[in-house]
């Protein structure tokens, strides 16, 4: 191994050890047991070895925003969760959802008839959150927080769909105060519906490398973060 591998190695250990602990820090100062809060390692920013280096530190949820890097990734074979993160054209629905264990961004209707017909296809049911853009920023997917009554209305008549919770991305640039309340509004949002229709949505996909732990103070049960855990893949020593 040369001299280079060996600083790589150890600054990647370094990083997932410092995002675990402070998770832990985060469950602690909330209240919450640290298994409560499941860990996504966002590989967009690393090739395929250094997403099987990842495993081998332990992580076994994985996510990916785009079908075409996702697909590269699983000829490393790791047996790892994959989490779909990114905005999912309809076109990409059949092979997406043979591949992963959850799609965090189902946002509209005609997304969910895609997945809905695709899965019965394949005899299988498949795990959605709804990406909600809480914050309405013009520029995010998401659906508008009073259109997720008509969403779930529907999706929640199709048997091959499971809403298991809630996702959203926070305000970029936002202060603890902003990013908390960004987080609350989709906790608060989550609470409601499961009591309106009388479901349960036990997991709350928020928080990124930025604003993890302030998620996680909010009820995240599931962060999904990159670039703390891997760094940008530019300059990786800049980014411990
Ligand atoms: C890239 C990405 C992340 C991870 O972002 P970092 O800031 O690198 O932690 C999380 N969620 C989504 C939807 C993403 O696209």
């Amino acid at each position: 191994m040369s001299d280079e591998m060996d600083v790589q190695a150890i600054l990647r250990t370094a990083r997932v050890l410092r995002v675990r602990e402070r998770i832990e820090q985060a469950c602690a100062r909330a209240g919450r047991p640290t298994d409560s809060v499941r860990l996504i390692a966002v590989t967009k920013y690393v090739s395929k070895e250094e997403t099987a280096e990842l495993y081998k530190q332990g992580l076994r949820d994985m996510g990916e925003n785009r079908w075409q890097v996702l697909k590269q990734k699983l000829v490393a074979d790791l047996p790892v969760s994959w989490h779909f993160i990114g905005p999912l054209q309809t076109n990409k629905v059949k092979e997406v959802l043979r591949h992963v264990s959850y799609v965090h961004s189902l946002d509209r209707v005609k997304l969910a008839d895609a997945l809905a017909s695709e899965a019965q296809n394949a005899g299988i049911s498949v795990r959605v959150l709804i990406q909600v853009n809480v914050t309405r920023e013009s520029q995010k997917s998401g659906i508008a927080p009073e259109q997720i009554d008509g969403l779930l209305e529907h999706v929640l008549k199709q048997g091959e769909i499971e809403v298991a919770g809630l996702m959203t991305i926070g305000v970029q640039g936002a202060d603890e105060h902003a990013a908390r309340s960004t987080f609350a509004r989709l906790r608060a949002l989550r609470d409601r519906v499961e009591a309106r229709f009388d479901i349960k949505l036990p997991e709350l996909s928020m928080g990124m490398s930025a604003d993890f732990l302030w998620a996680i103070e909010e009820g995240a049960t599931m962060v999904r973060v990159g670039r703390e855990l891997t760094g940008d893949g530019k300059n990786l020593q800049d980014s411990i």
